[in-house]
């Protein structure tokens, strides 16, 4: 097994990756910025090394200083997390030419798929199935764009090649609004990408988000875990999710699923992913490939069995999969509660002491947090606290764990979002699953 790792991320999912390594017996090495001396993967760690000052591209996202880290540890790999320099093709291959491994797809795939047009494109290629859109990267053609959209048929979306965590999109109602709808989304991509590239697609108006987890080795063996449902999103962000999709049938799992499969066999994909899909009216229509570990692995861990984190390290040891497509079984119900240090009203991020802290328990509860009583949740990162997860063995019996588990759990001293999910699991359209993307949203504003 590999001897040492780095874990190049903080918070929650750092802590997820020290115990996934301490667990095979790894030993690892955490990095961390100034404001982050105190916390708990830092305590954790066999060693840990203070890579630059709060703000995060001068520490997370500060390549040369994650490698240093990694060289003066004497580490043999480093683990990305998501977020930050996880999907960096750039870090991957300085990575790799340092001599370590890096726990994830090869850089060429994280390039290939961190564009969202050449990710369609190979996507296409591979068989899977597309939104309807441009084909490609909208070119500064007016007419030629005009007859793009009108054959695509309004209303249509405007995304930015390079875009991400939800920004970086604009809907077109009608043809007067649509020149100056690329026009702007081209400045602001560049802007937030450094990349002006933007194509178009068919907005579907009732989709659900439904993605699939796949694990590959990169040795020609791939496997899916079926499908999550992330429709419950605010401002194009996830908010909760769960596994399986209410209504997905095993039928419709295993199609996708061998679709995603033999793509992954057919780019040498290698590490865990995830295909993401806007579902509507029993078709899936591919969006966007995430090459990493994601928030919400969690849920389908609970119905698999199977520790995603563990498999990232033991590809990442050169070793083949062990587990088989048909020796995956689905069984129960899991839901993940995002807790964010924010309004729940307001969504304003809520930074500051965490006074008092209590997890929750019982059976089927688990929680990935790193705060703790008299933490300090600092201003200067993502507002995700806690991921609050209930699994059942009916979808019923999920939702009332987490009603328990969210009555149980006691974070004073700052405001968190968890009056909303306490909402939710109380919501009738939610408890009758299946609601759409904009299900949230619309709920918010009423
Ligand atoms: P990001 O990389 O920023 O997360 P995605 O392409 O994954 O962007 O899209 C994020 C969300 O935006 C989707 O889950 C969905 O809610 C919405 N979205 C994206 N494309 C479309 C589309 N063609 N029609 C309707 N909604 C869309």
């Amino acid at each position: 097994m590999l001897d040492k790792v780095v874990i190049a991320n903080r918070g929650e999912i750092a802590l997820r990756i020290l115990r996934a390594c301490h667990e095979l017996g790894i030993k690892t090495v955490a990095v961390y910025s100034t404001v982050d001396r105190d916390l708990l993967p830092v305590r954790l760690a066999d060693e840990a090394i203070c890579i630059g000052r709060a703000p995060s591209p001068e520490s997370y996202l500060n390549i040369p200083a994650i490698i240093t880290a990694a060289e003066i540890t004497d580490a043999v790999a480093i683990h990305p997390g998501y977020g930050f320099l996880a999907e960096n093709a750039d870090f991957a291959e300085r990575v790799e030419e340092s001599g370590f491994i890096f726990i994830g797809p090869r850089p060429d795939t994280i390039r290939l798929m961190g564009n969202k047009v050449s990710a369609i494109k190979a996507m296409k290629e591979a068989g899977v199935p597309c939104v309807p859109g441009s084909d490609g990267p909208l070119i500064d053609d007016d007419q030629k764009n005009l007859q793009i959209a009108r054959e695509i048929g309004y209303p249509v979306i405007i995304k930015a090649a390079g875009g991400g965590g939800g920004r970086g999109m604009r809907v077109v109602h009608s043809e007067a609004s649509l020149l100056n709808a690329i026009s702007l989304t081209r400045t602001e991509a560049n802007t937030a990408f450094g990349n002006s590239t933007v194509y178009m697609e068919k907005y579907l108006e009732k989709p659900r988000h439904i993605e699939i987890q796949v694990l590959a080795d990169g040795q020609g063996n791939a496997i899916h875990l079926g499908e999550r449902d992330c429709s419950m999103q605010r401002r194009h962000q996830k908010v909760l999710e769960e596994a399986p999709a209410p209504g997905i049938t095993e039928k419709e799992r295993q199609k996708i699923g061998k679709i995603c499969v033999d793509a992954c066999i057919r780019i040498g994909y290698r590490g865990a992913g995830t295909f993401e899909f806007l579902y509507q009216d029993g078709e899936f229509y591919f969006i966007e490939m995430n090459t990493r570990v994601q928030v919400e692995h969690p849920v389908t861990e609970m119905i698999t069995g199977i520790d995603i984190v563990k498999e990232q390290l033991k590809i990442a040891n050169g070793e083949k999969l062990s587990i088989k497509q048909e020796d995956v079984r689905i069984h129960g119900h899991a839901i993940e509660c995002r807790i964010n240090a924010e309004d729940p009203k307001t969504f304003i991020p809520c930074p500051g002491k965490i006074t008092w802290y209590h997890a929750p328990g019982g059976p089927g509860i688990r929680i990935d947090s790193h705060i703790y009583s008299s933490y300090q949740v600092p201003p200067n990162y993502d507002s995700l606290i806690a991921k609050l997860i209930a699994f059942g063995n009916t979808r019923d019996e999920a939702i009332r764990r987490m009603r328990n588990a969210l009555s149980e759990v006691v974070i004073d001293g700052i405001k968190t979002n968890i009056p909303l999910h306490q909402e939710l699991m109380h919501d009738a359209n939610f408890k009758h699953g299946g609601t759409t993307i904009h299900y949230l949203e619309d709920k918010i504003k009423k």
